[in-house]
């Protein structure tokens, strides 16, 4: 097989796993341009499609390459432009449609991001400037100014909680970024949970931990964003509870967020959780109407857009379920003034952002059910079928039960089935148990509603 044959062969796969337009606007006039020792140097038409495929589609061209030629080690772009390439992949380029174009000028728009900073790793794009304060967030933004002005004494660990895309990680970085304008000669640190977690296990397989634990203990500012991704990972836990006291004991300022309280994070070691605790812990709501506003005009704003109020209030009023996908309303309505030169009136609008707001068909299923529940509580989801009656198990198989009977519209005796096949009275009492527990239960209230979210959001 020759290099072209091994891309046309990993392109076919690409294709079906992104949308046609992306595939269209990014692999268009790209080659394989050697194969040697794992290596493979893929030649892309410009820069901004180099640092697409880096960024966005690594991943995606890697596992393609993999299945067509096993030993893949690294994948370099670089840029050329040879008009033999474009011939080669002629017959990969169609005419581009309309709304696919839409989505393209859409992340084109979103993917305006400088650079991560080499040594922090905060991206400079989260300052405060752009951060929209209101009562839903106002607690966190105090908390975080003090944070700044005090650090490592006043509130260690800050701890900031909250959903999805409501602005957890721009306001730990804005703290990170605000402090190294500051403060130079400060060492900060910004990294996911996932990423501590993926740098440990492979400084365990290098048998490199102590190096991997100095390293940390280094910093005098530690960022960790998505902490609830600890959970059940106990060997991890137990060297970042080491890194967590030596921090703490230094005085250095340790920030850290979840998508839930301390508290609610299961097989969360009991260390940890008081440790998490003792420092300072803010949660994140949803903004209301009017700060859905403000932020919108600002974001238009700081793109340089003019909108009327009739557009923001229509966006407004109809995207509420957070920040990330206000942005993304905002994006198309741009997206789509760029392509007609004409501000969307109300119908066209409705048009535009209706797969937003329709909450498309909710669909969901028993399998989908117990997974979303399982994968929250971090059990097994044999655990939920099963005759265990530890309080870790029958909690989380009683709000299954709720689930699916409210969800799902389901029979008490379908949903005892379901569930290992138990008795209807048992499903009545699980449903019912959950049903009143919700009401004097603010956690659980929460609970149910990040597995909710879990369940409508498309990761499981
Ligand atoms: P989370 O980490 O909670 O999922 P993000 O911090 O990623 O959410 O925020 C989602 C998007 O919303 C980001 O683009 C962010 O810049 C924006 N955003 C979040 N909070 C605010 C705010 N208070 N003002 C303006 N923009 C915000
Ligand atoms: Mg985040």
């Amino acid at each position: 097989m020759n290099n072209q044959e091994v891309w046309q062969i990993a392109l076919g796969e690409i294709e079906l796993s992104i949308s046609k337009a992306n595939f269209i606007t990014w692999f268009k006039n790209t080659t394989i341009l050697s194969i040697k020792d794992g290596k493979i140097i893929i030649g892309v038409p410009n820069g901004f499609t180099k640092e697409w495929l880096e960024n966005k589609y690594n991943k995606i061209v890697f596992k393609a390459l993999r299945n067509v030629i096993n030993a893949v080690k690294e994948i370099n772009y670089i840029i050329s432009s040879s008009s033999e390439q474009e011939v080669k992949n002629k017959q990969k380029t169609k005419p581009i449609k309309k709304k696919e174009v839409i989505l393209e000028v859409e992340e084109r728009l979103d993917f305006k991001e400088p650079k991560n900073d080499e040594k922090t790793n905060l991206n400079p794009k989260y300052t405060f400037d752009s951060f929209v304060v209101a009562s839903f967030n106002e607690l966190a933004y105090a908390a975080g100014q003090s944070v700044i002005k005090d650090i490592g004494k006043v509130y260690n660990p800050f701890f900031v909680y909250g959903g999805v895309g409501i602005g957890k990680t721009h306001l730990i970085q804005a703290i990170g970024n605000e402090i190294i304008k500051n403060h130079q000669d400060k060492s900060i640190t910004y990294l996911s949970s996932e990423k501590f977690c993926a740098d440990l296990i492979s400084s365990i397989s290098n048998g490199s931990v102590e190096k991997f634990k100095q390293e940390y203990r280094k910093f005098d500012v530690l960022i960790i964003d998505d902490i609830q991704f600890l959970a059940g990972k106990e060997k991890t836990q137990e060297i970042f509870f080491h890194i967590f006291n030596s921090l703490y004991e230094k005085n250095k300022q340790i920030i850290l967020t979840s998508d839930r309280a301390p508290k609610a994070i299961p097989t969360l070691e009991e260390r940890l959780r008081s440790r998490f605790e003792g420092g300072m812990i803010a949660d994140i709501g949803r903004p209301d109407f009017e700060t859905r506003l403000v932020i919108l005009k600002k974001k238009a704003q700081s793109l340089n857009i003019q909108l009327n109020d009739e557009t923001f209030t229509y966006i407004a009023s109809n995207i509420q379920k957070n920040i990330r996908e206000l942005e993304g309303a905002l994006n198309r309505v741009i997206a789509y003034i760029k392509l007609n030169n004409e501000i969307p009136n109300k119908k066209q609008l409705a048009k535009t952002l209706k797969t937003i707001i329709s909450n498309p068909q909710k669909r969901t299923s028993y399998k989908k059910i117990a997974e979303a529940v399982a994968g929250f509580y971090d059990i097994n989801i044999n655990d939920l079928i099963n005759r265990s009656r530890k309080k870790e198990i029958v909690k989380p198989r009683q709000i299954a039960m709720y689930l699916m009977r409210e969800e799902l519209k389901s029979s008490y005796p379908a949903i005892g089935s379901k569930l290992g096949g138990r008795d209807h009275t048992t499903a009545i009492y699980g449903c019912e148990k959950i049903k009143k527990e919700i009401e004097n239960d603010e956690n659980l209230e929460q609970e149910l509603g990040l597995i909710k979210e879990r369940l409508y959001s498309g990761v499981i």
